[in-house]
């Protein structure tokens, strides 16, 4: 079981990617992350 790195919940499923640093995160966070992400960039 991998545990999530910003909410510190176990999850099934780890999402990684640079954003995250590497580090695992649950869907929902991950999913999260990325809204913001895609958000800044539609605003610019
Ligand atoms: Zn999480
Ligand atoms: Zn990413």
């Amino acid at each position: 079981m991998q545990k999530c790195e910003k909410c510190g919940e176990n999850t099934s499923n780890g999402y990684d990617c640079e954003h995250t640093k590497f580090e695992e995160y649950c869907k929902e966070c991950y999913t999260e992350l990325h809204y913001y992400i895609t958000e800044k960039k539609d605003n610019e």
